[in-house]
């Protein structure tokens, strides 16, 4: 309840009436019930100078009935509890309760404290307020009590009626008791009156700030609030009703301001957005059509680089084969005689050779550019191993190499052609033995290997050669056309260029790595299932395996 700033002006301006008005009509209150007791007191000493100077003829003539008989009719006056007369002993001389009468009281007695004070030395004169007191009656009614000392005169003492030396200054002593019943009565019902006063004026007070908070404050900051909620949901057309010129009211419109100022610059961002959403497309179409142009031109850059060194590969064995063929025409016309045929057979052997080398280049360049998809099927890629080592095995034996087998069993079946893995794992060995031309050993190992990423598996194959390794300048250009550092024509440069090609058919990786001097090793790795098959992407390689210069398909 306490969470709204009108409740909290509400309960302070009722909580500060409720306090002033309490304390205003306590003090009223106060003042009126010590102006009316001021008015009894006065009635009182009224009565008792009244009461002194009726008597005070009897008391000269010594004719105490009359005086007794005067007290006696005054007393008898409603409001008037009692009245003594005190001698100078302390007995009560005279009482309108004819019970007191002739009883003696001591100076601690209510009456006598006043003078008594102090034992032995009373006092001889009182003034103002010291002659009155006020206490409880056994009704449980406030009595005001009115001392009035009776003085000895020089009259008093050449009458002779007292006995009194002339230095005794107070003869007796006048108590006067009035009722203050009547007195409280009407200080009760003034209070009860203020306080209904006050009652009233607190509900109106605190009925005309609630109805003013709810009116000038309330409601207008609900609307602040209603609208900062409309501005923070996006609506920036929101308006909100301006009623007055109160500090609210000009709340209102710089609020109206604002909004106003805020929807102006959400129009000019999105127009900007939209502008610059179309020049990035602009752009973007701009970019896009040099990009395929570029593409173009690389693409004919590339073509044109690989049909020179396709020409000049082919050139060469063709001008070999033509200068033969010549040769051998020019012998033929010549009438050709048996100890020429050696040199026409060595001439026929060199163009067999040269069109065999043609051969084998366009069919690797086949293999190469080959686009088709594979025809797959499940295979055991140990069997595979196996059957290729086999192929090579006269090879190893001629060129003293030592084969070491490290196979693993068990191994699951990868999806592949089989065919072309046999070739490339054949001309990955080819160019292992042709690196050890003076023998060596030839390590072939195949392992499952689990992919922590994607957790597929993968049947890896290891070819490691004992011999001079690849040398640093030499790894970045390995899988390039028609690289080649076998010298005499021996190597045509497309051997690793086809096996990138049918590993990265398969969806598989090579890796490579080698020292120089220590060696070279050919990683050859296949999924167990295809992408394709599997649905789930190429795992890729684990960074540590992979030397700077590695290669991956
Ligand atoms: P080619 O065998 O006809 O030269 P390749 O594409 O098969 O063509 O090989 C390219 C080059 O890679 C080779 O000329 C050779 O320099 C290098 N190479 C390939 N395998 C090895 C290896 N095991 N050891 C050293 N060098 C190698």
């Amino acid at each position: 309840m306490l969470s709204t700033l009108s409740a909290r002006i509400f309960l302070l301006a009722a909580a500060v009436t409720l306090v002033g008005l309490g304390v205003l009509a306590w003090f009223m209150v106060q003042m009126h019930t010590r102006d009316l007791e001021s008015e009894a007191v006065q009635g009182a000493l009224r009565l008792s100078d009244t009461l002194t100077r009726s008597t005070r003829y009897s008391m000269l003539k010594n004719q105490k009935e009359d005086v007794y008989h005067i007290i006696q009719t005054v007393g008898d006056q409603p409001g008037i509890e009692r009245i003594r007369v005190f001698n100078k002993e302390g007995r009560i001389t005279f009482s309108t309760d004819p019970n007191e009468r002739g009883k003696a009281v001591d100076t601690a007695a209510e009456a006598c404290t006043r003078c008594h004070s102090v034992p032995g030395a009373p006092l001889t004169r009182l003034e103002g307020k010291e002659l009155t007191r006020i206490f409880m009656d056994r009704e449980g009614h406030r009595v005001l009590g009115l001392i009035a000392p009776i003085y000895n005169e020089a009259s008093c003492s050449t009458i002779g009626c007292h006995s009194s030396p002339r230095e005794q200054q107070v003869l007796g002593v006048l108590d006067i008791q009035t009722s203050l019943a009547q007195v409280d009565d009407v200080i009760t019902a003034r209070s009860r009156e203020f306080m209904y006063l006050t009652y009233f004026l607190m509900l109106t007070i605190a009925g005309a700030c609630g109805v003013f908070i709810w009116l000038f404050v309330h409601q207008p900051v609900k609307a602040l609030i209603r609208g900062t909620r409309k501005i923070a949901a996006g609506d920036l057309s929101y308006r909100m009703p301006v009623k007055s010129r109160t500090e609210i009211g000009r709340l209102a419109e710089s609020f109206n301001h604002m909004g106003g100022e805020l929807k102006q610059a959400r129009e000019a961002l999105t127009d900007w957005t939209e502008t610059l959403e179309l020049r990035v497309n602009q752009k973007a179409e701009t970019l896009r059509q040099a990009q395929a142009k570029l593409a173009q031109s690389e693409k004919l850059a590339s073509l044109g680089s690989l049909s020179a060194v396709v020409a000049h590969e082919i050139n060469n064995p063709l001008s070999g084969i033509l200068t033969y063929t010549k040769l051998v025409r020019k012998l033929l016309q010549n009438g050709a005689n048996p100890a020429q045929i050696p040199d026409m057979l060595k001439y026929l052997e060199a163009m067999e050779s040269e069109t065999a080398r043609c051969g084998k280049i366009v069919s690797n360049l086949l293999a190469f550019s080959r686009q088709s998809a594979i025809s797959t099927e499940s295979a055991d890629l140990n069997t595979i191993l196996e059957k290729t080592l086999f192929l090579i095995g006269h090879k190893l034996e001629l060129q003293g190499i030592a084969l070491h087998k490290e196979l693993q069993g068990g191994l699951p079946s990868v999806w592949c052609e089989a065919d072309q893995i046999q070739q490339a794992i054949f001309a990955v060995l080819i160019n292992a033995i042709e690196a050890m031309p003076e023998g060596g050993t030839l390590t072939v190992k195949s392992a499952g290997v689990l992919d922590a990423a994607s957790e597929a598996m993968w049947i890896e194959i290891s070819i490691t050669d004992s011999g001079a390794g690849i040398p640093n300048d030499v790894l970045p250009h390995l899988f390039e056309p028609f690289f080649t550092t076998k010298e005499n024509k021996k190597g045509v440069g497309l051997g690793l260029s086809v096996v990138y090609g049918i590993i990265k058919r398969h969806h598989g990786r090579i890796d490579v790595r080698s020292e120089p001097g220590a060696g070279a090793t050919f990683i050859l790795a296949l999924p167990e299932k295809p992408a394709e098959v599997t649905g789930t992407p190429m795992p890729s390689v684990p960074e540590d395996i992979l030397h700077p210069q590695d290669f991956v398909v």
